[in-house]
């Protein structure tokens, strides 16, 4: 069983501040640390700790970032045989400052990332030979990630596009990715107006549906989530943790989902998976580093 993820990988260069900084003021923050990030490394790093055999393809720089987050991440769970070293881009880059109250502002600098182009495409189309299904987001350039997922439909594996960060999508992006995961925000930039509450979400499920994707999944942050497909609907409640921060919670989902769905898990039972994984995230600090394991996962389950 194994799992495909083209997308985004970063240095996160995170500085903790008492407050963040007002426009020409300068602070003493109180500690910084440097941790691999982008949502696409972030969600194979789910993929790969909850148990699938996963597979990254991405890019980094000719820099020195680029070799800090390939030594940082060789620990991990993932083959990342399939990471392009770019020597005319710089290594992705987001930079990011989290306050006393956990608030947090972040620039992100894409560089490599944003210059996929068709050998990601080719590296996705060699991967997919032996997997089930395909994970993609938008912080890489969505004609690659698109003609990558006609590879996919083409090899018979599932595809689940996370619209993250939030922009409008052509028709084909809905066509093309069977499986979609916008959160409350990025639903709104998708079908106009922001669902609070599952009655609403319901209702931007269906408008997602109608442009062509066969399952949409809604994530409502602490209130948990909402799908919807051709033969089933409901609303899964959150599973009771104690949050201490929110990052990348959207991406332990998405790789608790994607793990479940190539596992052949029933619809509702893989949403469950996406929600106590996306729970789990939100009780240890950072991004990739916040991902839970498999075991972690079976336990809030039972
Ligand atoms: P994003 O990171 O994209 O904003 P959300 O904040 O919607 O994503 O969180 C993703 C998922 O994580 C939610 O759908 C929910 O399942 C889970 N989650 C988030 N916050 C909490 C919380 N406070 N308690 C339990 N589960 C949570």
């Amino acid at each position: 069983m194994s799992v495909v993820v083209l997308g985004s990988i970063n240095m996160d260069l995170t500085t903790y501040v008492p407050r963040l900084p007002a426009p020409g003021e300068t602070l003493f923050g109180s500690s910084f640390i440097t941790v691999p990030g982008g949502k696409g490394f972030n969600q194979a790093v789910a993929a790969g700790r909850l148990g699938a055999a996963t597979q990254f393809i991405g890019r980094v720089g000719q820099d020195a970032f680029g070799k800090g987050v390939m030594e940082l991440i060789a620990d991990e769970p993932v083959d990342v045989s399939g990471i392009l070293v770019d020597a005319d881009n710089s290594t992705g880059l987001a930079v990011i400052n989290v306050d006393a109250q956990a608030e947090n502002s972040i620039i992100v600098i894409s560089g490599a990332n944003m210059a996929h182009d068709a050998r990601e495409v080719a590296r996705c189309h060699e991967a997919l030979r032996s997997a089930e299904l395909l994970l993609l987001q938008l912080e890489s350039p969505l004609d690659i990630s698109l003609a990558a997922a006609q590879a996919a439909r083409e090899a018979g594996a599932l595809v689940m596009l996370d619209p993250a960060p939030a922009r409008p999508l052509p028709t084909d992006a809905y066509q093309l990715c069977p499986i979609l995961t916008p959160n409350e925000l990025e639903t709104e930039v998708l079908v106009g107006f922001r669902p609070t509450n599952p009655t609403e979400a319901a209702q931007a499920a269906s408008i997602l549906r109608e442009r062509g994707v066969e399952t949409a999944v809604i994530k409502l942050g602490a209130q948990c989530a909402y799908y919807q497909s051709g033969q089933e609907s409901g609303f899964v409640e959150p599973f009771s943790v104690e949050a201490i921060d929110t990052v990348a919670a959207g991406d332990s989902f998405n790789g608790g989902l994607a793990v479940a769905l190539a596992e052949k898990r029933p619809l509702a039972e893989a949403i469950r998976w996406g929600a106590a994984a996306g729970a789990l995230a939100t009780t240890k600090p950072g991004a990739s580093s916040a991902m839970p394991t498999r075991a972690e996962l079976m336990k809030l389950l039972t």
